[in-house]
């Protein structure tokens, strides 16, 4: 499990910073920098969203297909602690994993 904070504050999955799903998936088979990852379990929030939609907890279950970071391992994570961002984002394209860091250096 990893230590999560996500400043994708329009995720429908964002309380406070921590994320409400318990296992997420970053992607970006091809990355070889930051912004070329993105949370695919982003869903953007709408405004009849009213319900919460699980437990925001610290930690979470991160699959990687980010192949090139020097945490993944077998498609997980295995940094301590992460962080997503996209305070902007509308899609998964315009979120990154703000810890990849590439073995390509
Ligand atoms: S963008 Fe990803 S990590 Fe952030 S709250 Fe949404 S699902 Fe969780």
């Amino acid at each position: 499990m990893t230590r999560l904070k996500c400043s994708v504050k329009n995720c429908m999955y964002n309380e406070d910073k921590l994320c409400a799903k318990s296992d997420i998936m970053v992607g970006g088979q091809d990355a070889s920098k930051p912004n070329e990852t993105r949370c695919d379990s982003f869903r953007e929030r709408t405004d009849s969203m009213t319900n919460s939609v699980g437990q925001a907890r610290e930690e979470t279950s991160v699959g990687c297909h980010a192949q090139n970071c020097r945490f993944n391992q077998d498609c997980k994570c295995h940094a301590d602690e992460i962080g997503i961002a996209g305070s902007n984002a509308c899609c998964c394209s315009e979120t990154e994993c703000a810890s990849f860091d590439c073995q390509c250096k």
